[in-house]
């Protein structure tokens, strides 16, 4: 027990909350399970299973981010929209690791500042959806909430919620945190060898030259230290990989909700940094109740909606103490809305001087279905409302804080344009997203170049 972090804090422990008090409250897109006696069984054998971190590595990360509301660290976020059972593949977790440390590796060098890499991965399996329901050629079933809660098929069969698939999950979630563990472990990272991130696909981008001369830079650059200090720079050969999924499916994440002998209050030990979806962003929710109890650092979508307001009683809710760190506000506007919406926010925020951190998720406003069907995202969009969320949080006095982005290292077709140009007709090359459309490699690369450019104007 750490006693002066008990004795600062005991106090303020929120009144009448229990990892189950969410139960209370209005639960917004959770399945409903057709047998009870199957979920609570399920949910006893979670509850006695290993969790996936520590508390440890939460509060270090929450320390992080406190860093990152001062504008010390910038926060990069990405990885898939829904991570899917059978895509827990070695190559699938080593691909999207590569993009991850390349466009870390680009932000580092073009921001001169630390990076706090946040993966979208080892537990996001839950979805949120639209409609209760999906119909094709007048059949019905339920909607695809994630392989955490039911099939992609459509067939009844598939879609009917199990509640064993959360065992799986949490078990495929173990299995990614240990494979990226071991290879940050094993040297994977190591920045005198960042060819070993190269991707094989790739073959002659557009972009390679200047990422060519970025990384021959930073070689350089190392090579001198280590010429000059005679020993091998500290620390270059691993980094930190934190992870975050949307903490959607409530059974399951309090379930993993648990104390921990050497620091006070609750802990969901399923992942770092959850985060609250923009659909069951309600305060008075289920999933606010969640979250205000535990101790992780935390983030919540924020869409066009959202009136300063509450955002404020947000920040009452789910960071009463003001501490550093805690809250992480994620808007997702849209480019074209993100210069009428987001500047009452950020007003709002900075007049009431709380603490939080500002990060852009490019993504999520800029979603549009094409002429043949495809769900896409167009690139000029996702580097516009970047590039405004940098502009409108200079002009209102706050601070960018991080970027948040649906990416993978594989070789798909979802987003049009980029330095590749991809049209329409390109994407049903290799569309392979089971939920929204993800950044390929070149595209979640030529974000990070347009970060860094637009930073440093
Ligand atoms: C997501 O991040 O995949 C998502 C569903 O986002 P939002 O809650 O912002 O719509
Ligand atoms: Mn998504």
């Amino acid at each position: 027990m750490n006693s002066s972090d008990r004795s600062v804090h005991a106090v303020r422990l929120p009144q009448a909350w229990s990892p189950t008090s969410w139960r209370e409250r209005v639960a917004l897109q959770l399945p409903q399970y057709p047998d009870a006696g199957e979920l609570e069984s399920a949910l006893a054998e979670l509850r006695g299973l290993p969790p996936l971190v520590t508390s440890w590595e939460i509060l270090t990360l929450k320390q992080q981010l406190a860093e990152a509301q001062e504008g010390r660290r910038f926060v990069l976020q990405g990885g898939d929209c829904a991570e899917s059972f059978a895509e827990c593949t070695s190559d699938v977790i080593s691909n999207r690791l590569k993009v991850l440390l390349q466009m870390s590796l680009v932000l580092v060098h073009g921001l001169r500042k630390p990076v706090v890499r946040i993966g979208r991965f080892a537990g996001q399996y839950a979805k949120p959806r639209s409609t209760d329901l999906e119909t094709i050629d007048g059949v019905s079933l339920p909607s695809y909430r994630g392989d955490m809660v039911n099939g992609p098929a459509f067939t009844a069969e598939a879609r009917r919620p199990d509640p064993r698939r959360m065992i799986k999950a949490h078990a495929r979630s173990a299995m990614t945190m240990n494979f990226v563990r071991a290879l940050i472990d094993g040297g994977f990272a190591d920045l005198h060898h960042p060819e070993y991130w190269n991707l094989s696909w790739v073959g002659h981008s557009p972009l390679a030259e200047e990422y060519g001369r970025m990384v021959a830079a930073i070689g350089d650059a190392v090579r001198f230290m280590e010429t000059l200090s005679g020993a091998e720079v500290h620390n270059l050969n691993r980094v930190d990989f934190y992870t975050s999924h949307e903490a959607l499916l409530l059974p399951y994440e309090e379930s993993m909700t648990r104390q921990v002998p050497r620091h006070w209050g609750w802990f969901n030990l399923s992942t770092h940094f959850p985060w609250i979806g923009m659909r069951t962003a309600a305060v008075d929710g289920a999933h606010a109740e969640y979250f205000r109890g535990i101790r992780n650092p935390i983030g919540i979508k924020v869409g066009p909606t959202v009136a300063p307001d509450q955002l404020l009683r947000v920040m009452d809710l789910l960071n009463p103490d003001d501490e550093p760190g805690r809250l992480t506000f994620i808007h997702r506007m849209g480019a074209a809305h993100i210069a009428d919406k987001l500047p009452p926010l950020l007003d709002a925020v900075r007049r009431d001087g709380r603490r939080v951190l500002w990060i852009c998720d490019p993504m999520h406003g800029n979603t549009e279905s094409t002429a043949n069907g495809y769900k896409t995202r167009r690139f000029a969009n996702i580097g516009r409302e970047l590039e405004l969320a940098f502009e409108l949080h200079a002009a209102a006095g706050t601070r960018l804080g991080g970027a948040h982005l649906e990416l993978t290292g594989e070789d798909v077709t979802e987003c049009l344009g980029g330095a590749r140009e991809l049209r329409e007709a390109d994407l049903e090359r290799a569309y392979r997203t089971c939920v929204d459309p993800r950044l390929n490699y070149e595209q979640a690369l030529e974000a990070a170049m347009l970060i860094v450019r637009k930073q440093s104007q």
